[in-house]
């Protein structure tokens, strides 16, 4: 594994867990903005989408395997952000983060929305993109019977 070249480094990098379409369009977005980050995906080939000026760090695992976290020295991580298609996985990295490595900013995807307040009671921040696509489908329903019914009273 390449590693951070200074020690500060090592003091404020953000791990992402998973490689996939979120974690790495994440990953290129906060190495852009000069962010420490260092990503973990069990499968080789995700690291293909990481973008060619990607500053970061990588290690090939399953994050759910505890030597794999402590590669990444999780304790070090002022951020861990679990985005991986597995909600069972994201659980288990995000409470190991928070209970085992005391990180206080720890974030996970979860699939089911019926899971999410359990983890929000543990500290997690959790996102469901099913919640959250709800919300903007219907922002954006809003928004156009309210042009519609600007564009209705300009004709009258
Ligand atoms: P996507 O569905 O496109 O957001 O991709 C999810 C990514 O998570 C894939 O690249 C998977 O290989 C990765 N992934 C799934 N489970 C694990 C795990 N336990 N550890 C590391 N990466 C994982």
């Amino acid at each position: 594994m390449k590693r951070f070249t200074n020690k500060q480094e090592y003091q404020n990098y953000i791990i992402i867990i998973g490689c996939g379409r979120l974690g790495a369009n994440l990953a290129n977005t906060l190495s852009e903005g000069n962010g420490n980050v260092l990503i973990i995906d069990k499968n080789k080939d995700a690291f293909r989408k990481l973008s060619p000026s990607y500053g970061g760090l990588s290690i090939i695992g399953d994050a759910t395997d505890i030597d794999v976290m402590l590669e990444a020295q999780m304790n070090n991580a002022s951020a861990v952000i679990a985005v991986t298609n597995n909600d069972n996985a994201n659980i288990m990295v995000a409470q190991i983060a928070r209970e085992m490595f005391h990180i206080k900013r720890v974030i996970a995807r979860l699939y089911d929305p019926d899971r999410e307040y359990v983890y929000n009671e543990f500290g997690i921040d959790t996102i469901c993109p099913a919640v959250l696509s709800a919300k903007e489908i219907d922002k954006i329903l809003s928004q156009n019977i309210l042009t519609k019914n600007v564009i209705k009273e300009e004709e009258q």
